[in-house]
């Protein structure tokens, strides 16, 4: 069921998505070679504490019957394409880190993702992260009202394949609200007539991943990290988006 929000409760929703996109901006500024994703993961456990946000993706629970997820961010490296356990790995240059993020503050949630290099990447790899952004921004602008969802998960599959990139298909968007997940599954890939017709008050998490060779995913033996099955790069960008009746709403734009 797609529970539809109040203008009150999307007000509730952008200070959450505020929330993560400052978060997230201050993650992306300490990104450098030499740290580890264990000290990106504590100043996200800090700036939330001095936000009185609570970490949503901490302890969240597997879906494999392993241990809850043990940080407040997803830190996916190079080829890990979600899911990422941050620990003892040392960011060095030339590679890319997915950060995915989510708070949960007065009873809403927000959720979002950046694909960051680390120092000087190759020009390939550049445009791994570029194409992947451009293509939230295409299935965004499709986000409004009296359109079908497909609309949505078409564009994003649609620019992803013009550009050489494939499509994840076992990990999706979903719809956000008082739980991080709710209905509906928002696929980045599909028919555009397909899905229901998007209403004002529905909120959207959209967050195509990427991959610049095969779009086969597996998952490693924590449970948790996810990474491309010929170990070639990954990238992950995400927005939560309001439905509105001027058109698609940013809530965690930066
Ligand atoms: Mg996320
Ligand atoms: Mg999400």
């Amino acid at each position: 069921m797609i529970i539809i929000k109040t203008p009150e409760e999307i007000a509730k929703m952008r200070v959450s998505g505020q929330t993560v996109a400052q978060v997230l901006t201050i993650l992306e500024n300490n990104i450098r070679p030499g740290i580890t994703t264990r000290e990106l993961n504590a100043i996200a456990e800090e700036e939330c504490r001095k936000r009185n946000a609570i970490p949503v993706f901490k302890n969240y629970p597997n879906s494999f019957g392993g241990r809850p997820f043990p940080g407040a961010i997803c830190a996916s490296v190079n080829d890990e394409v979600v899911h990422g356990i941050p620990g003892n790995r040392v960011l060095k240059e030339g590679d890319i880190i997915s950060i995915d993020f989510g708070v949960l503050l007065d009873g809403f949630a927000g959720d979002s993702a950046i694909t960051v290099p680390v120092g000087e990447v190759s020009p390939q790899v550049a445009n791994l992260i570029k194409v992947t952004e451009e293509s939230l921004m295409r299935g965004i602008e499709q986000a409004r009202p009296g359109n079908r969802l497909g609309k949505v998960s078409h564009a994003v599959q649609v620019y992803a394949e013009k550009h050489g990139l494939s499509v994840v298909r076992e990990f999706v968007g979903h719809g956000i609200g008082r739980n991080m997940h709710e209905d509906p599954p928002v696929p980045n890939y599909g028919r555009a007539d397909r899905g229901p017709v998007l209403k004002p008050g529905m909120v959207l998490a959209i967050e195509p991943m990427l991959n610049m060779g095969t779009p086969k995913v597996l998952t490693k033996m924590d449970d948790w990290t996810v990474v491309t099955q010929d170990g070639l790069y990954s990238a992950h960008f995400e927005h939560t988006v309001a439905i509105t009746d001027r058109g698609p709403e940013i809530l965690t734009l930066r």
